[in-house]
């Protein structure tokens, strides 16, 4: 594959340069708006050809990602976090025109985290109640983390969507609701990313961890996701890990 990588100068984008190589695929640009040399600041400035853009930036790269995106009919990998909604359908209306994957987390074990956690929503049932706690390193932007929020909406979708999110608790009169998710931020050191589902009820407590020791895991998931797009060869549509899981588990 040839590979765009937007992001290059950032951590994730480091990694996947490296995943990219160690896969035998090529970089064909690196883009970031820090770059100096060997690089281009900004997408519509690169003028090379490619298969695939993987993206790890911020939010606000996303208007110039769609554009060059629909322009030059790219696929786009998309592991950014923190879109808000209206980034979101953004995403939704080019994929009409493009084929892309986004996926808060590309690691297989959050993913797999996901299915486990719905199954442990539906046995306990109504008498559990639910909180997430995430982890990560101290320059971390956004709160709380998008795998949280991946993890909240799953559990969300178990309920039927009679869930609702309370992000920490602060005051006098923070006592629980029985229908409330609590979402937790700790930010700190270096950590990649650690996410901990606790069910608490009577005198039990079920925690399922799912902690990330290399952004490697990430950058992994993100060249397989690049290549399930490729693969595919779908001119439109949007894709996710389910997607790639589900296809990996039909051929494997
Ligand atoms: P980082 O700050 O280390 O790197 C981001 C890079 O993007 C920087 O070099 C910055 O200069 C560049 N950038 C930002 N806006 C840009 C723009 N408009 N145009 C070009 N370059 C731009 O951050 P990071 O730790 O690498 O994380 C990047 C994103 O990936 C975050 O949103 C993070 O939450 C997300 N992330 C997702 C996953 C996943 O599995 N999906 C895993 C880890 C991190």
């Amino acid at each position: 594959m040839r590979v765009i990588i937007n992001g290059a100068l950032g951590r994730m984008g480091k990694a996947v340069i490296a995943r990219t190589l160690e896969t035998g695929n090529r970089v064909v640009a690196k883009v970031d708006r820090m770059i100096e040399d060997d690089g281009v600041a900004v997408l519509s400035n690169c003028d090379v050809e490619a298969d695939v853009v993987i993206d790890f930036t911020s939010p606000s790269a996303l208007d110039e990602l769609l554009l060059y995106a629909l322009k030059t009919k790219t696929p786009v990998v998309l592991g950014t976090t923190g879109y808000t909604d209206s980034d979101l359908q953004k995403i939704a209306e080019a994929s009409k025109q493009v084929a892309l994957f986004k996926s808060a987390n590309m690691s297989l074990g959050v993913n797999v985290l996901k299915k486990l956690i719905q199954k442990a929503a539906v046995l306990l049932g109504e008498d559990f109640d639910i909180e997430i706690i995430e982890t990560h390193h101290s320059q971390k932007k956004d709160a709380p983390s998008g795998t949280a929020l991946l993890l909240y909406n799953a559990l969300n979708d178990a309920f039927h969507l009679t869930r609702t999110q309370v992000h920490g608790r602060d005051g006098a009169e923070c006592k629980r609701h029985p229908k409330e998710i609590g979402i937790h931020a700790v930010r700190g050191g270096t950590v990649p990313g650690i996410h901990e589902v606790c069910f608490l009820g009577a005198n039990e407590t079920l925690t399922l961890t799912h902690s990330a020791q290399s952004r490697d895991v990430f950058a992994a998931g993100a060249v397989r996701a690049a290549q399930y797009l490729c693969d595919t060869k779908a001119s439109s549509g949007l894709f996710s890990m389910e997607d790639l899981l589900s296809s990996a588990y039909k051929t494997e």
